[in-house]
């Protein structure tokens, strides 16, 4: 009677989730974008976490990388210039129970959406937050963003941005209560696949800074250092990233980095001679806002007006 019940039912087998499942269609960016690369690991991701696509949301601003929900067959939420976050926060406060994923690109994110930016990283929600990060508008053909490099000439500095780019690891590692930050590049996609792996295992809001190619409009910006990988700082340690032997092969230029150490990971931030990647900041015990919005959130519709009056009758002038 294998696999058999007395009762004559069958033990189906629980649903697993394959990469169709979560493939939402075309993804229609310019031919080499970097952004294809993010989602197939995302995909990935979901698959090996088997995140059920109805339990999962993905939620972006405005940009080429903003796209990424469309893509996805998951819920989603393609929100307004720079709002990624504080949509992606509501989400999380009404529906603890929901994986949710934030696209966000460097204009987005790090220009219009700044303040988001520091408080939602304060905030902590669980939650994975993909800064796309291309150095450029790419969407909008290629003006000055806050991390473009100085000297780059775009459409709105046509003999080169005057400004040196915003130091996102540097500014991140600034802010206070964050409790994850790692970096990664599009084009190694198992180094890809680990970061947002273990940042989405992450319990609290985990940043991932992911340096991504536009040969649209900036096709030599991560040349030199696809050419050379010595130009890339590979952050290893037991509490890090996942150290995969291909990534350690092509990686020689390596450094143990605890990323419990907030202070080693601020050096490493200040050193723009070269790119680190991998986990530079880690800590699992920072307050999770999560923890306070869903306080109350099983109360019945009578005993929530309790509570109300009974606040209300604090104020009562007798
Ligand atoms: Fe990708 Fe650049 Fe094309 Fe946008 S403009 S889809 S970032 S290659």
């Amino acid at each position: 009677m294998f696999g058999l019940k007395k009762d004559w039912s069958l033990d189906l087998p629980k649903k697993y989730y394959t990469m169709d499942d979560y493939n939402g269609g075309e993804a229609r960016w310019c031919p080499g974008c970097g952004d294809f690369a993010v989602l197939t690991a995302v995909q990935r991701v979901c698959r090996e976490e088997q995140l059920a696509p109805e339990k999962t949301v993905c939620v972006s601003g405005i940009g080429c990388s903003s796209r990424f929900p469309h893509y996805m067959k998951t819920y989603g939420f393609h929100g307004l210039h720079g709002r990624a976050l504080p949509v992606a926060c509501g989400v999380k406060s009404r529906r603890p129970d929901l994986n949710v994923f934030v696209a966000t690109g460097d204009g987005d994110c790090c220009s219009i959406g700044a303040g988001h930016w520091v408080h939602a990283l304060r905030y902590n929600m669980d939650m994975t937050v993909m800064l796309f990060d291309n150095n450029i508008y790419g969407l909008t053909k290629k003006q000055t963003s806050p991390t473009s490099p100085q000297g780059l000439a775009t459409n709105t500095h046509p003999d080169g941005a005057w400004l040196p780019p915003l130091n996102v690891l540097a500014a991140t590692l600034g802010f206070s209560n964050i409790s994850y930050m790692a970096q990664t590049v599009d084009w190694n996609p198992t180094h890809l696949y680990e970061t947002l792996k273990s940042a989405q295992q992450h319990r609290g809001l985990s940043f991932v800074r992911i340096l991504q190619r536009c040969p649209a409009f900036v096709p030599t910006m991560f040349e030199a250092a696809m050419q050379d990988p010595d130009k890339i700082l590979l952050l290893e340690h037991e509490k890090g990233i996942p150290l995969d032997a291909g990534v350690a092969k092509v990686y020689k230029n390596r450094q143990a980095h605890d990323p419990s150490d907030l202070i080693g990971a601020r050096t490493i931030a200040d050193n723009t001679e070269q790119i680190p990647i991998g986990l530079l900041y880690h800590n699992p015990s920072a307050l999770v806002y999560d923890d306070f919005t869903t306080q109350g959130m099983g109360m019945s519709t009578s005993d929530k007006i309790e509570a109300l009056n009974r606040e209300l009758d604090r104020f009562a002038i007798q």
